[in-house]
C-alpha cells in the first residue's frame, strides 16, 4: 500500500520543526527513523496533511558524556548507542538492552527518539528510560521542558506529547559505580519484540544494597517499573526466599495482555522467571554471592 497525500517539510532546526508542526494543527507528524511511522502511513493508519523531516537539524544526534550523566540526542540511532563506548562504560545494561532492538537494519535507521515518542509497550528504550531514572527533553512552539518518563507513557503507543512537541534529548543519570545489572528478554524469534522482558540493578555502597530498580515491559500497556519488590529488596540480602518473594510481588503486579503471540498466564509465569535471573546477574555482576 502507499500512503495517502502528505505535505513534506524538511527543518533544519528544531525551531522550524515545531513552528512546522504548530501551524499543522495536530494534523502534523515528525519523522525520523521512519521504521514505525512509515509502515502505519502506508497500512493508512496514520493520515497527517503534513511531515515534518528532522534528519537534518543539527545537533540532534549523539551520546556525549556531561559527568554525572549521558545525553543522547532525539535523533541517535540504535545502533549508535549500542555501540557507544560511553554507553559501554556507564550504562552496560543499556548496552545490552540495545543489542535486542530489532534487525541491524532497522537498528541503523531507527531512533532514540522515536522508540521513545511510537511508545511500543514491548520496546527495549521506553523501559530502559523508566529503569535508569532518564529524564526527556521537549521541545515545542512555547519552550522547553524536561519529564519523567512515569510521567511520559501514558498507554500503548501513547505519550504525553502534544501535538507541537519535539523530543529533543535523552539524559541518563550515571549508576553509582558498585553496580550490577541483568537483563533476560523472550521473543519468538531474534530481532522480534519481546513475549516480556526485566531488566534490574542492584548498587551497593559499603557492601550493603543501597538500591535495587526492576523494570519490566511486554507485560503492560506501559513498560513498568516493579516497585513492590524494590522496596521489598532494598537494604537486603537476596536469598532464594527473598527473591521468591519478589517475584510473587512481581507477579501480582503485571495484568498481561493475550494475544496470538501469548496468553497472559504464560507472560505473568515468564516474568517472575525473567525477574529472578536478571536480579540473580545483577546481585552477582555488584560482587556478590547469593547467601
Ligand atoms: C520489523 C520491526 C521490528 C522491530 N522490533 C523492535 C524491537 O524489538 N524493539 C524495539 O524497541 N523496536 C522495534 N522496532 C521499532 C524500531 O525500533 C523503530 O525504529 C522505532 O520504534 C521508531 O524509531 P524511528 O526513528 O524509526 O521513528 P519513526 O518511525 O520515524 O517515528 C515513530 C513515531 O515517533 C514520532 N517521532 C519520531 N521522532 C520524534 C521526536 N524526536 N519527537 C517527537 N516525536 C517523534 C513520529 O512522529 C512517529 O509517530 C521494530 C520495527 C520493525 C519495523
Amino acid at each position: 500500500m502507499k500512503p495517502a497525500a502528505f505535505d513534506y517539510v524538511v527543518a533544519d532546526s528544531v525551531e522550524v520543526a515545531v513552528s512546522a508542526l504548530a501551524a499543522a494543527g495536530g494534523d502534523g507528524k515528525i519523522i525520523a527513523g521512519g521504521q514505525s511511522l512509515v509502515p502505519m502511513l502506508n497500512f493508512r493508519l496514520l493520515r497527517p496533511s503534513v511531515l515534518v523531516d528532522i534528519n537534518r537539524i543539527p545537533g540532534l544526534a549523539g551520546v556525549e558524556d556531561c559527568g554525572g550523566s549521558i545525553r543522547v540526542g532525539a535523533l541517535t540511532r540504535h545502533v549508535t548507542l549500542e555501540t557507544s563506548p560511553i554507553v559501554a562504560e556507564h550504562f552496560p545494561v543499556l548496552h545490552e538492552a540495545m543489542t535486542f532492538v530489532a534487525h541491524l537494519a532497522i537498528r541503523n535507521r531507527g531512533t532514540i527518539g522515536g522508540s521513545l515518542s511510537h511508545a511500543d509497550p514491548a520496546a527495549e528504550l521506553p523501559m530502559m528510560s523508566l529503569l535508569l531514572n532518564a529524564r526527556l527533553g521537549i521541545t515545542s512552539s512555547t519552550g522547553r521542558r524536561t519529564v519523567d518518563p512515569v510521567d511520559f507513557f501514558l498507554g500503548a503507543l501513547t505519550t504525553n506529547l502534544a501535538d507541537d512537541d519535539l523530543l529533543t534529548d535523552i539524559e541518563f543519570p550515571k549508576l553509582p559505580r558498585k553496580t550490577g545489572w541483568g537483563f533476560e528478554e523472550v521473543a519468538r524469534r531474534s530481532g522480534d519484540f519481546a513475549l516480556a522482558c526485566v531488566a534490574a540493578t542492584i548498587s551497593l555502597v559499603d557492601d550493603a544494597v543501597e538500591e535495587v530498580r526492576i523494570g519490566m515491559m511486554g507485560v503492560g500497556e506501559t513498560a513498568m517499573r516493579a516497585s513492590d519488590a524494590e522496596g521489598l529488596l532494598a537494604g537486603q540480602k537476596l536469598s532464594d526466599e527473598l527473591l521468591d518473594e519478589a517475584v510473587a510481588l512481581i507477579r501480582a503486579a503485571v495484568e498481561p495482555n493475550t494475544d496470538l503471540h501469548a496468553s497472559s498466564d504464560y507472560r505473568r509465569h515468564l516474568v517472575g522467571v525473567l525477574a529472578r535471573r536478571a536480579l540473580l546477574s545483577a546481585w552477582q555482576r555488584a560482587g556478590r554471592a547469593v547467601a
